[in-house]
């Protein structure tokens, strides 16, 4: 067997297309935005025909003067009319479309054959589901849906032809190194996680951390939602659930090593003890391209990694006190998928209402416990059943908020 994820053996993995015609989700954020580069350092072998963004009328005009997409959707109807008010008969032929549906819509487009899923959060699972129905390859940052839909996608793959490139590095990572490799010869996945801006930081001053503080990654660039889940180590929480799902692997064999620098992206350890690993400097457009080109590898002018010049490589375990989160994310897995529903939805609002200034970094892990304590497990099935617990975790989670702001106006 040469292909890791066994049971999505679609055609669509090997497909070699060119030009590749491009659904852009989330054109405007940071995968969106290296992407941009990539397709201006492609022009002729990758096309944009459309892309969306929720409202952010600037990012969207920046790639229709650079690219001309057909089609723009904005999510925010206001934003839409914003957007055609600002060119006005410029862009005679750009159709621009506003709301969920027509997320929907683009990424179904007959004239695209891939989507680049690369919403943050949970509003990226529909379009994602969708992409895959109707037959696309799917280059999947979200890692939300797989969070909270993986059944559900799984379960898509298998009866349509669409397929999953994983864009997120590590689990770009382990497809890589996972090629070519016989399942049962595998023991473990190992995921490794950069630790975050608070990896030294001492405890006692953690209730002090400011939104900047936490906004400032040493190593990656990213949108602010992942970029607070990487201080809080919940980012490989999700990553556990999503490496779970992508390969179907067992939670238990799942693995996360703190690796300061970032460039051993994931590794898998064989039955013999052998490890094998992915190595290049931290550069999201590498998995983005690779995830575009598979089974191609293309030459590309970035940055290169010089073993010659790495002084220390470092590898250590987390540890639970300093994040906390990590560890609810996998009791949650472990408690079932509704408790990972609610996981994730407790988490976007904490994530939401630490970046608004309404609750401490140190609430974060606490808020999201008094979710999951008040949490009973259910059966999920249905894209009805997975919002129904999504929107009870984020009112659980709104209703802790107000209380504990309430009691602080009090003192
Ligand atoms: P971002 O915040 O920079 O961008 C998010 C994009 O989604 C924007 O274009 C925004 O307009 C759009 N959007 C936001 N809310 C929306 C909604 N409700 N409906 C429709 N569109 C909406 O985020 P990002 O850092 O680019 O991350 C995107 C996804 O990729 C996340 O799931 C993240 O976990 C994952 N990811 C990101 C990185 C990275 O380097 N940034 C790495 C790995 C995985
Ligand atoms: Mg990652």
């Amino acid at each position: 067997m040469d292909y890791p994820l066994s049971d999505w053996q679609h055609p669509g993995f090997r497909e070699r297309i060119r030009p590749r015609r491009l659904a852009i989700l989330g054109a405007t954020g940071s995968i969106g935005r290296s992407t941009l580069e990539l397709v201006r350092l492609f022009p002729d072998a990758l096309r944009v025909v459309a892309i969306t963004a929720h409202r952010n009328v600037q990012g969207v005009i920046e790639w229709i003067r650079t690219v001309g997409p057909k089609y723009v959707v904005l999510t925010d109807p206001a934003a839409a009319d914003r957007l055609r008010g600002a060119i006005g008969d410029q862009y005679p032929d750009l159709q621009i479309w506003s709301g969920t549906q027509a997320l929907r819509t683009v990424a179904t487009l007959p004239e695209i054959d891939t989507v680049i899923s690369a919403i943050v959060g949970a509003a990226g699972l529909e379009p994602t589901l969708c992409a895959l129905r109707a037959g696309k390859r799917v280059c999947l940052a979200n890692k939300e849906s797989l969070v909270i839909g993986g059944a559900l996608i799984r379960q898509t793959l298998r009866e349509h032809s669409g397929c999953i490139i994983p864009v997120d590095s590590e689990h770009s990572a382990l497809f890589q190194v996972m090629l070519g490799e016989d399942r049962q010869s595998i023991e473990r996945l190992w995921l490794t996680a950069s630790g975050g801006p608070f990896l030294h930081r001492p405890l006692e001053t953690f209730d002090a951390i400011t939104v900047e503080e936490a906004l400032r990654h040493p190593r990656w660039k990213m949108g602010p939602k992942i970029t607070i889940d990487s201080a809080t180590l919940m980012n490989k929480g999700l990553e556990i659930v999503e490496a779970h799902y992508l390969f179907d692997w067992p939670i238990e064999r799942i693995e996360v090593v703190i690796h300061p620098q970032s460039i051993v992206h994931s590794m898998i350890e064989f039955v013999d003890g052998a490890f094998k690993a992915q190595m290049s400097l931290p550069d999201m457009r590498l998995p983005i391209l690779y995830a575009l080109t598979y089974p191609e590898r293309w030459t590309v002018p970035v940055p290169r990694w010089q073993p010659g010049n790495a002084s220390v490589l470092e590898f250590f375990p987390p540890e639970e006190r300093r994040f906390p989160c990590l560890w609810l994310a996998r009791r949650a897995i472990q408690a079932g998928p509704s408790y990972t529903i609610a996981l994730n939805a407790a988490n976007e609002v904490a994530v939401q209402a630490f970046l608004q200034g309404q609750i401490r970094f140190t609430e974060i892990a606490p808020l999201i416990d008094a979710v999951l304590q008040q949490h009973i497990g259910q059966p999920v099935h249905t894209l009805e059943d997975i919002w129904a617990v999504d929107r009870w975790a984020r009112a659980v989670a709104q209703q802790w908020i107000r209380s504990r702001m309430e009691e602080k106006s009090f003192r």
